[in-house]
């Protein structure tokens, strides 16, 4: 099969395996795993910030910056198409009382403009604004890459008005091969940021969360009210280093990959691609004609061929390259389209 549902499902390296089998261990709860300390102060430097905690997923670390950056009754300003506001359960609202502000972004980001006429005059009839959250890559927007001068410009509004600035980059990696920039430069706008070693890089869990000093630290308090502080949880890290070191610059494949299967895509009738050209590993197909139940069936058919994908509301088929879709994967994948269409 080539599985094209998500970058999620690519399983540990032999690296990955041989590193954490050596890897010393202490219970991390107590700050004595230092295969985790390690991995905290690598993934800080690299993200630019003073300090990092490592976190079971994407959304605990999401969850923390919030906590860390709001009280109960706060409002936060995001993307209507984000993964906060989408996937994550309502989780603000349910454990952290916050409000959401969720905003149209037809460009991955939202423009200074956007965000400054939302601001809550200070008033008793109003929750206080106190953060903004960005998202790059843009995972529902098709992995779109967002510019490092469209945070800044974001970050700009949140420093004039005390405003916390997140950016959720589950997929931030990626990001940063596509503009050609370490990913420091990525974060260098925000306050805090969140990063996936599960996505693309090969890890079987675990994410990151990166900022001040003080705001990590409050984070460890956090984690430990969402039950995310883990024993011998170097297990997982020392799969995460691996990917630090190793994993980056390969992203660069999955990349050409979802671009080679965006051209194969391309001239199929009815079909419009979104991004076009990719800008990253993720790629939604929808045909003209097709209502979600057709893209629903397209999809089943593509199984019976042995080509995985996720069918995603009005946006069509989505189609996510990673380490296990190999050249041949992605031209079996363009002829069972090719096949299915001309049916
Ligand atoms: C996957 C994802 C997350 C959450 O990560 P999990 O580890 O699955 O909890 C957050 N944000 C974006 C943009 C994602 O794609």
């Amino acid at each position: 099969m080539a599985d094209l549902r998500s970058d999620t499902v690519t399983h540990p390296t032999e690296a990955m395996y041989e590193a954490l089998r050596a890897a010393p261990l202490g219970d991390d709860v107590f700050g004595d795993d230092p295969t985790v300390n390690a991995l905290e102060e690598e993934a800080a430097a690299l993200l630019g910030k003073e300090a990092a905690i490592f976190t079971p997923t994407g959304t605990m670390a999401n969850s923390i910056a919030i906590a860390v950056s709001t009280r109960p009754g706060d409002e936060m300003i995001l993307m209507e198409d984000s993964h906060i506001f989408l996937y994550e359960a309502g989780g603000s609202a349910r454990l952290w009382g916050v409000h959401a502000r969720p905003l149209p972004a037809a460009s991955g980001v939202l423009t200074p403009e956007a965000v400054r006429a939302v601001i809550r005059a200070d008033d008793p009839h109003h929750p206080r604004t106190r953060l903004v959250c960005l998202e790059n890559t843009h995972n529902m927007q098709g992995g779109r890459v967002v510019p490092t001068e469209a945070i800044e410009a974001v970050a700009e509004v949140c420093r004039s008005e005390g405003l916390h600035l997140h950016l959720d980059g589950a997929r931030l990696f990626h990001a940063a091969v596509a503009l050609g920039v370490p990913p420091a430069e990525v974060a260098r706008p925000v306050d805090t940021v969140s990063a996936c070693f599960s996505k693309g890089l090969s890890c079987p869990a675990g994410s990151i969360l990166a900022g001040s000093a003080s705001a990590i630290t409050e984070a460890r308090r956090v984690r430990k009210v969402l039950g995310g502080g883990m024993r011998q949880v170097g297990i997982l890290a020392a799969p995460a280093r691996v990917a630090l070191q190793r994993g980056i610059d390969r992203l660069r494949e999955d990349h050409l990959r979802c671009s080679r299967l965006a051209e194969g895509l391309r001239p199929l009738a009815g079909a419009t691609l979104n991004p076009d050209p990719p800008q990253s590993n993720i790629l939604f197909v929808r045909f003209e004609g097709l209502d979600g139940a057709g893209h629903e069936s397209l999809v089943e058919k593509l199984g019976e061929r042995g080509v995985r994908a996720l069918t995603a509301g009005h946006r069509g088929i989505r189609l996510v390259t990673h380490r296990q879709i190999a050249d041949g994967d992605v031209e079996r994948t363009i002829e069972a389209f090719h096949a299915l269409r001309a049916e």
